[in-house]
Order: structure tokens, then sequence, then C-alpha cells
């Protein structure tokens, strides 16, 4: 008899954990589109330079043994009634499909959003803005006055969610190790634009404070109860809503933090959803109209899980061991089981030379922060010899970060 074949679709903290704990049952295929994972967490230390490429977009090659097979390629369309999924260059039959594709940033119509700012959830990403500081800053000649140095360099990062807060502390150290570095007048200017009323709305007091203080040291300006009203190619529009003015701002460049929206892969499946388009599933991860299909991470609504959970790796990542246990059970004719998810901890990076970790209710910050957050990071790696290797790699040859240096001196 052939082996039941078991589809997996994206190869995400929900995916590719769920392909690693299922390595050795069925016949298990693995579809993303790029050829690699990435340990999104850390996007901002590689922006900084502090970690390099392989440690945290290791190739799916390095991670997976023969047992399962990957394919990348972009999946196109789910056809649920005909167990097949197409791909944009195949298509593949399933007796157990996995959904584990993530999220897209979400503009939310805003004019010129899509087309002229940077987002940043994929290595290129960060290459692009990584590139972008660069050039900007390449074009300033030390003798220019600080004035002209500002509006040059100014930055802005739309959204304060953690992802905003992170992005433009590392943003304004790295921008002022470069001035020093360049003997340039003056200072950078990095803006964050957020639309409620405080910074990392969705975390807790402890966290709060430690983001505002970084912020602060980080000389980043934030303007709360301010929505972006349109993106041009050279800066943004905002409304100050609490002052009922509005204002423009010109920017070096523009990044998109703003917020996640599902694939749109998802609209046309036609199975129960919650207003965000979100699948609705049952606490064992299936759909309720289809019982070979499971589907976890950002794209699902899981039932028992803690509210500041939802749409973070913590939950894709321990989703992943429930997802694979319960295939194993519908394979072997066993129960499925469901489970209660609670948040493992919160750990921020905060520029280039401290952090914030909230474990047990109790929040930490500072250069030890930073260090713990590199210990906990390892430890939540895919496969033990992509950890040992990383380990090793930041503890002998360190995590210090990669100046902008002009552009035929980089490294
Ligand atoms: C910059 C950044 C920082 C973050 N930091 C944190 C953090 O500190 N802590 C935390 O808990 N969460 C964090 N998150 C959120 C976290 O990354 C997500 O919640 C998590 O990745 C969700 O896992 P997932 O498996 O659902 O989706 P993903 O990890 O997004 O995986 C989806 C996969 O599917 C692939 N894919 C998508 N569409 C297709 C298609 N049509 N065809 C083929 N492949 C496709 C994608 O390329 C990707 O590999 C961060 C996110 C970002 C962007």
């Amino acid at each position: 008899m052939s082996e039941p074949r078991i589809l997996i679709l994206g190869g995400g903290f929900g995916g590719l954990f769920t392909a690693l704990e299922l390595t050795g049952t069925g016949d298990v295929t693995l579809v993303s589109d790029d050829d690699h994972f990435l340990f999104t967490p850390m996007l901002y230390e590689y922006l900084s330079g502090e970690v390099e490429e392989w440690h945290i977009a290791p190739k799916y090659s390095e991670l997976l043994d023969e047992r399962v097979r990957f394919v990348q390629d972009e999946v196109v369309s789910i056809d649920l009634e005909a167990h097949a999924v197409s791909l944009a260059n195949d298509s593949l039959k399933y007796d157990v499909l996995v959904i584990a594709l993530g999220g897209i940033t979400n503009y939310a119509g805003i004019e010129g959003a899509g087309q002229f700012t940077l987002p940043f959830r994929k290595i290129n990403h960060a290459d692009n803005l990584r590139k972008r500081m660069v050039e900007a800053l390449d074009q300033i000649p030390p003798d220019m006055p600080p004035q002209d140095v500002r509006r040059k360099l100014t930055f802005a990062v739309v959204g304060a969610g953690a992802s905003g807060c992170e992005l433009s502390t590392k943003m304004a150290d790295l921008l002022r190790d470069a001035f020093k570095r360049r003997a340039l007048h003056g200072e950078p200017r990095v803006v964050v634009v957020e639309m409620g009323d405080k910074v990392v709305p969705g975390m807790g007091e402890p966290i709060r404070e430690f983001v505002e203080k970084a912020l602060g040291e980080s000389r980043v300006e934030v303007h709360t109860l301010t929505r972006v009203v349109s993106v041009t190619n050279d800066g943004l529009i905002f409304d100050f809503e609490h002052q009922g003015t509005r204002e423009q701002l010109k920017a070096a460049a523009v990044v998109w933090t703003g917020g996640v929206k599902m694939s749109p892969l998802l609209d046309r499946l036609d199975v129960e959803k919650n207003q965000r388009g979100l699948l609705i599933i049952k606490p064992t991860l299936q759909l309720s109209s289809h019982e070979n299909v499971f589907a976890l991470g950002d794209i699902a609504v899981y039932p028992d899980a803690a509210p500041t959970l939802a749409g973070t790796a913590q939950l894709a990542f321990q989703e992943a061991g429930l997802a694979a246990s319960n295939v194993k059970a519908l394979l072997s004719g066993k129960e499925l089981r469901t489970k209660h998810f609670e948040e493992l901890g919160e750990a921020m990076s905060l520029g280039t030379e401290r952090a914030a970790v909230l474990t047990a209710g109790k929040a930490f910050g500072g250069a030890l922060a930073r260090q713990a957050r590199f210990a906990l990071y390892t430890s939540r790696l895919p496969t033990w010899h992509h950890r040992l290797r990383v380990g090793a790699s930041w503890f002998f040859e360190g995590t210090t970060p990669r100046p902008l240096l002009p552009l035929g001196m980089q490294r």
C-alpha cells in the first residue's frame, strides 16, 4: 500500500516545524515560495548586521532530510473537494493537507502605500532598506549644515507596534553610528507614525515602559493619534487627529509595518472564516468542514489561546507540535488532541545595544536583556544542528552590528 500523502503549504513557523515533526510519517511534501525559512523575530538584527543571513534564514535543504520532499513554488489555488493544490509550475494531490501560508503586508487601502513604502517581512526587504539608508548617507557631504542633513536623512516608519518600535530604534542607532564614523554635522531623524494612542498597543505596561525609554534614548520621534493619509515617492502626508491638522513629511524612505492581512488565496476558499478573513478552526486545528485539512499560524483563529498570542510566531510554533501529532493520530485512527496555548514571554530588540524581555510576568531591559534574547532565540531556531552552529557562531564570533559604511566600502 502506498503511504498517505501529507502536503504542507508554507514553510514558516507553522509549516516548517510541522514538517520537521512529521519527518518519517508518510509521504511528506513541504511547498513554499522561498528556498529558506525565516526566523522573523531577528530580521531587525539582520538589518543591523548583528546576525548573518545563514543564522536566521537557513535553506530548507539544510533543515530537512530526504524523508521530506521540498518543492519551491507558489501555491495558486486549493481545491478542497478534489484534494488537490495548484502550484505555479505543477499540481499536487494530498490525503492530508496542512495550510500554514501566513500573512502579507496590509496597506489598508492607503493611497501610494503599496507603491512607495518599503515592506519589512523578508530578507530582501531588510537588504533594500539597508541599501536605501547607505545611499541616503552617501549623498551627504561632511560640510552640509545640520538642518539640511536632518531633512535629507529623515526616515519614517508607519506603525508603532512591536515591529515599528524594534525597527525604528535599530535604524536610529545605526544612523547615529554612521554619523560619527562619517563625521557628519547634526543628527538623523527617525519618525514613527501611529494611529493609536500608544506604542506597542497589544503589549502590557511592564514592557511598554522599556520600549518608551528605548525610543527616547535612540531619539526616535513618535507621533501617536496620527493617521497616514497617503504616501508619495518622497514622503508621506498625515493627519494629526488630536489637533485636526494635516502635514507633509519628506523622507528618504518610508517603511510600512502597519499591519498584516491574509493571503488572497484564502479569500477563494469556501470555508468558515471570521470578519478578518481568518480561517475558523477546531481546537484540533482541523477545518470543521474537512477533517483531513489542518490550518495554523497567522491564517487561523485558534479557539483556545491567550489573546496576546494572535498573529505571533510563538503561537504558530506551538501549534505546529499539535498539528503534527494530530496528523499522526488521524492517519492511525487514534483520538485527536486539543491544547491550550499560553504566552511563552516576550523579547524585543530595542536598538543595537539593548532589548527588553518579559518572562513570568517580570520585565527587564538593557544589555543583559539583549544577551538573554540571543540565548532564548538560539533555543527556538529549527533543528539541533542549526541551533548548535548558530549558537557557536554568536558565542565565539560575537554579534556586533555592521556599520553603514559607504557603498564602495561595504563587506
Ligand atoms: C519582521 C517581523 C518580526 C516579527 N517578530 C516576531 C516576534 O518577535 N515574535 C513573534 O512571536 N512573532 C513575530 N512576528 C510574527 C511571526 O513572524 C508570524 O506570526 C509567524 O511567522 C506566523 O507563522 P506562519 O507559519 O503562520 O506564517 P509565516 O511564518 O509567515 O510562513 C508562511 C510561509 O508561507 C510562504 N508562502 C506564503 N504564501 C505562499 C504561496 N502562495 N505559495 C507558497 N508559499 C507561500 C511564505 O513565504 C512563508 O515561508 C514577526 C513578523 C515579522 C514580519
